[in-house]
């Protein structure tokens, strides 16, 4: 019965001058959503209100699901219009609506209409009362509850008059592209897919990196990090995957320094070498799924450590989070059984039995001098063989 889409935003309904813009870059990601979906449709927007409708046949809940991965969108209201052909006729139109949607009409309802059509001859307050008045006369079992209805029951009048009831929450955020664009490190485990989600939640358009460390690290655990950069392309948009080739620099390293302080200087190698790509594709900054205390070189002290090296900020949005709070948002995003797929990144194998928790940061710098001879050509070699995969969510 519905053939139309009325999409609820909020936080960019707040920024003055830029809004416009806001509100197109959602209109595109709302496309580029819609690409994904049987049918065609057209995307409009008109008076702070953006609407989908669909020109052909489509799948409801195949489309309601593509544009709840749309960030920036807060509710999904599947709406039916009509023509203005006379207040009678609208009361009959608004209780067919609530004979189709609502099969047991046993329940309490609001009208909230809202007219933004100046010249229509009731006011919003007389249309929510002769609403209300002909819905309880055509169906016994309703009631007006103006408090807590059951049902909240809308109507816009336009040039067209709107007529919905059900809000299916969208993922909030900002659209993604509103806001520059971030290198995220993305290995294969639980902890940075969530935390690319959480910066493109935030209207960030992302390109990723993976340092793998073949033959220590498998075809097989590229593959899943190509298939988690895929899912994340689903909320996020397309991304540049950068896949670099990190073994040499991680034996040099293995031959050159102390065992126990292998992952922090592994750590600090990565930052540095994600900060050269970045910069080299207009990244404004690095993400990382780090989060204080969660394994040795997460510690304060390791963290201080690690982004020594870096010049950029280092967005880390998991910092305060725990493990199953990550959990939790790696099942709804759909990465967490990709994750815990068992082929090992590149750091699991070079861990040493027990790593520093407390790095000196200067000792950690005096250590690393025994990698001069040897790292700048490693590091220009590794950047020099970056392959990049291009990643774009299709089904
Ligand atoms: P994750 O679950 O994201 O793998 P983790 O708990 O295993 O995190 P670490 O291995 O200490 O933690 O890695 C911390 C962060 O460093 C990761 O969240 C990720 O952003 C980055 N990182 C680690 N290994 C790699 C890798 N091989 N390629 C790209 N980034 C990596
Ligand atoms: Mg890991």
């Amino acid at each position: 019965m519905y053939r139309s889409f009325l999409i609820k935003y909020a936080e960019i309904g707040v920024k003055g001058k830029n809004r416009y813009l806001f509100e197109d870059r959602l209109c595109d990601q709302i496309r580029y959503a819609l690409t994904r979906c049987e049918g065609a449709f057209e995307v409009t927007k008109s008076q702070g209100r953006i609407f989908v409708n669909a020109l052909s046949e489509f799948d409801y809940e195949e489309t309601v699901e593509n544009l709840r991965t749309v960030f920036g969108v807060t509710g999904i209201c599947p709406v039916v219009h009509v023509e203005d052909e006379g207040f009678e006729k609208l009361c009959q139109d608004v209780a067919g609506y609530i004979d189709r949607v609502y099969p047991d009409k046993n329940f309490s309802f609001k009208v909230e209409a809202r007219r933004a059509r100046k010249n229509y001859p009731k006011n919003s307050m007389e249309i929510n009362c002769d609403i209300g008045e002909a819905l309880l006369n055509a169906f016994p079992g309703l009631r007006v509850d103006v408090h807590k209805p059951d049902v909240m029951l809308r109507i816009e009048v336009r040039e067209k008059i709107y007529i919905y009831s059900t809000v299916i929450p969208g993922p909030g955020g900002l659209p993604v592209g509103t806001n520059g664009k971030g290198m995220l490190l993305l290995s294969g485990g639980i902890d940075s897919p969530v935390a690319g989600y959480m910066i493109a939640k935030r209207g960030v358009k992302l390109d990723a990196v993976y340092f793998s460390a073949p033959p220590y690290t498998s075809g097989r655990a590229t593959q899943k990090v190509l298939d988690l950069a895929k899912t994340i392309s689903r909320y996020s948009g397309p991304i540049d995957l950068h896949i670099i080739n990190f073994t040499d620099i991680q034996l040099y390293i293995y031959d050159q320094c102390p065992h126990d302080e292998l992952t922090i200087i592994m750590r600090r190698y990565m930052m540095r070498i994600a900060e050269e790509i970045a910069k080299k594709s207009g990244c404004l900054g690095l993400i990382t799924g780090e989060s204080i205390g969660q394994v040795a070189s997460q510690t304060m002290q390791s963290l201080m450590a690690t982004n020594d090296v870096c010049t950029m900020p280092v967005y880390r949005p998991l910092i305060g989070f725990d493990k199953q709070e990550i959990v939790e948002i790696s099942e709804k995003i759909d990465t967490y059984e990709t994750s815990i797929q068992p082929y090992e990144d590149c750091c699991t194998i070079f861990v040493a039995k027990h790593p520093v928790t407390k790095p000196n940061l200067n000792v950690i710098r005096i250590h690393e001098r025994n990698l001069d001879e040897k790292i700048d050509e490693l590091m220009r070699t590794a950047l020099e063989t970056d392959e990049v995969v291009e990643i774009a969510y299709e089904h």
